[in-house]
């Protein structure tokens, strides 16, 4: 526009080195994969085209506000989701806060699963608590106990697979309970992603995904996305554009990258879960193990109605936390660390890091025993992973003789 071949060669070399340095290069051709816009600001052609693009309008102008590579990732896992629009943040649980702010205001109550993520619960007790919030944790695999909570509540809170005790809830019963008693229905679909349930199609009006999980699936990204229908994602946005938890473009480029795999990996890591839970349940040492694909699954009913898959994680409960960490430590493939859906396989004993917040009596009230070890099941060769587990389990044992 303002920058023609002929003004060039009279400007200063700064002058020239910054534009040059900033023209965005001319083609047709289009890129095979999503570009990573790094850029804060976008140009219009016009003062009025930003004036309008501001008002509300279609377009870029400032990256808090929308960014090309973050709404490309935002769009690709709202399609999957089956919602009409989505927004990415910067974690999991930007995408909490978020989502959440759009939805309760000082005066309301949150009806919870009580087996919620462990900073999702900080969240609610400490954080939205302090704004006159209030919520109320139930066991949501009890319908019942669910309706009994939601009369005057604004919400109903659930996760599809729980962290770490891998409970399924029925998400269109709960679903329609709540929408019956005039609450809102959000879920965290983290432990599941789109691929194994999609609970918007199940009447749910947000779901939020901490992308960091399987949708990204490498442990090199944090991401996180809101997905739903409008009027309410518009609530959603002007909390990210006023607060800020928005992606950073190669973090959005990451996850979008992974989304091309999400079904094979998906596939195979629950193949993997499989092979795994079944060789756990007719070994020695474990009081339980709990995956959603068993038959022996306290809901595996609902878990096989809900999920094209049992998914890549499994707990056992070895009882003490000192044989607990006896077995991660006996194991050779998984690295200690505290996250899960990786391409790597991972062991992380519950009590003492995802749920570290929880005091013993909520760990109890949560069903997290002191012996809970919970496995993101990798893409590794299934029999090294068989014979990991039981070098894990012999050093288990080795610790606390049974
Ligand atoms: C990890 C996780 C979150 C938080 O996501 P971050 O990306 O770490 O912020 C929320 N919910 C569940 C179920 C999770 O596993």
């Amino acid at each position: 526009m303002n920058d023609e071949p002929a003004d060039r060669a009279r400007r200063g070399f700064s002058s020239r080195a910054i534009l040059a340095a900033t023209r965005a290069p001319e083609m047709r051709q289009r890129p095979t994969a999503v570009p990573i816009y790094q850029s804060a600001t976008f140009a219009t052609d016009d003062a009025e085209e930003l004036a309008e693009i501001l008002a509300g309008g279609r377009g870029y102008t400032y990256a808090r506000i929308d960014n090309p590579t973050a709404a490309a990732m935002a769009a690709a896992v709202a399609e999957l989701e089956g919602a009409e629009s989505g927004f990415a943040f910067g974690s999991g649980m930007a995408a909490i806060h978020a989502a959440l702010l759009a939805t309760v205001r000082a005066g309301d109550r949150i009806v919870s699963t009580r087996a919620v993520y462990g900073s999702t619960r900080t969240f609610f007790d400490r954080m939205l608590a302090r704004l006159g919030v209030q919520t109320t944790y139930v066991d949501a695999t009890d319908v019942e106990a669910v309706g009994a909570a939601l009369p005057g509540a604004r919400l109903l809170y659930l996760e599809t697979i729980s962290n770490p005790t891998l409970v399924v809830v029925d998400v269109p019963t709960l679903v329609e309970r709540a929408h019956r008693a005039g609450a809102l229905a959000v879920v965290d679909n983290t432990f599941a992603s789109p691929y194994l349930c999609r609970p918007i199609e199940l009447g749910a009006d947000l779901v939020i995904e901490s992308a960091t999980k399987w949708l990204g699936g490498h442990s090199d990204v944090l991401a996180g996305v809101v997905s739903g229908g409008e009027p309410l994602m518009s609530e959603v946005r002007a909390v990210a554009v006023d607060t800020g938890g928005i992606i950073a473009p190669f973090s959005a480029f990451l996850v979008l990258r992974g989304i091309e795999t999400l079904a094979v990996r998906m596939d195979r890591h629950s193949a993997s879960a499989l092979t795994l839970a079944r060789h756990l349940e007719g070994v020695d040492g474990p009081r339980r193990v709990t995956y959603p694909g068993l038959a022996s699954h306290p809901q595996a009913t609902v878990a096989q109605r809900l999920l094209r898959a049992g998914g890549g994680m499994l707990a056992i409960d070895l009882v003490t936390r000192a044989a607990a960490l006896a077995f991660i430590d006996g194991l050779s493939i998984p690295d200690r660390t505290a996250s899960l859906g990786s391409v790597r396989t991972l062991a992380v004993h519950s009590a003492t890091t995802s749920h570290r917040q929880f005091d013993a009596a909520a760990l109890a009230a949560a069903g997290i025993s002191e012996g809970l070890v919970r496995f993101s099941v990798g893409l590794e060769d299934v029999e090294d992973l068989v014979a990991d587990v039981t070098a894990g389990l012999a050093a288990a044992r080795s610790v606390v003789p049974a």
